[in-house]
């Protein structure tokens, strides 16, 4: 059985934002909405050993949240994450790792251009390289992922390369949008074939990526704004979601538009800003959103199939 938890749903800043007083922030704030951490997700095939999708900077948080992510009954010193896939290097993707530094096993699985920006940022040589692998997650290639002690965990990923941009503190640094700036994930169980798709940034949905998600199950997709131009009419910031790397939910050319035309038995988003009015519960945007069949998922809602 293929087990999935939502760590988290927010996308970077959370919600509430530390300096955001927009609606959704607000009402976080004050009790009347959710609040939502930035976005992960824990998979398992056996409800022991668990892979994360992404270290947000509030995985601390997320663990003590979220029981399955215990040690273990009896252990002294362990933990059920036996690895981190990463699908991009922006801040709200890696930060979290630094909150994994003390002494425990485990794996990070990323494109070779994001272990670069590790490689190359000596902080995170607080993860004792003789215990924290870090290991080329090639696009196209199905691998296994691998349980502390090297044996398979019946746990598949397949990376995928999406549109996408790369991460916000190397803009001007380094190339735009290269391969491996930003992946999508198909993961499997290989015992019982279940699967589901994780995109938590997508600029675009072409013929290629339509092609792998029609007929899915199970797809968790980035749901950052519900308009394009959303942060510019609220006042919040001056960039597009475009411009940002992501597919807004609502425009004709949006997200939602798009999944109409897939068949997708459960659809998910994941990375939502906190400018998104679909956050709130008594929204017209969260009715409109869940009438497509799509679902808005608080900290801790579980999947499985
Ligand atoms: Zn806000």
């Amino acid at each position: 059985m293929l087990n999935i938890i939502v760590l988290g749903a927010a996308a970077g800043g959370g919600v509430p934002q530390w300096n955001c007083g927009c609606a959704q922030c607000a009402a976080a704030r004050h009790n009347s909405a959710e609040a939502r951490t930035q976005a992960s997700l824990a998979l398992s095939v056996d409800g022991r050993n668990w892979f994360l999708v992404n270290a947000s900077p509030d995985l601390r948080q997320q663990i003590n949240q979220t029981p399955a992510l215990y040690p273990r009954d009896g252990a002294l010193r362990d933990s059920p994450i036996a690895g981190v896939i990463l699908t991009n290097g922006e801040v709200d993707a890696i930060a979290g790792l630094l909150s994994l530094r003390e002494k425990t096993q485990f794996s990070v699985y990323a494109h070779q251009r994001v272990l670069d920006i590790l490689d190359a940022n000596p902080i995170f040589e607080v993860l004792d390289r003789n215990l924290v692998a870090r290991l080329p997650l090639a696009v196209e290639i199905e691998t296994e992922l691998a349980l502390p002690d090297g044996s398979g965990s019946g746990l598949t990923v397949t990376a995928f390369r999406v549109a996408g941009k790369s991460p916000l503190y190397l803009e001007g640094i380094a190339p735009k949008d290269v391969d491996g700036d930003t992946l999508g994930l198909s993961f499997t169980d290989r015992a019982s074939g279940e699967s589901c798709h994780v995109l938590t940034a997508c600029a675009r949905i072409d013929a290629a990526l339509e092609a792998r998600l029609n007929g899915a199950k199970l797809v968790f997709f980035d749901g950052t704004v519900w308009h394009d131009d959303e942060l510019i009419r609220l006042g919040l910031g001056t960039k597009t979601g475009q411009r940002m790397g992501h597919m807004a939910m609502a425009d004709s050319t949006g997200t939602m538009a798009a999944f109409d035309r897939l068949d997708v038995k459960r659809k998910v988003f994941v990375h939502i800003n906190n400018s998104n009015p679909v956050l709130l519960d008594t929204s017209p945007e969260r009715q409109a959103a869940e009438a497509r069949g799509w679902v808005i998922p608080p900290d801790g809602m579980e999947f499985s199939q």
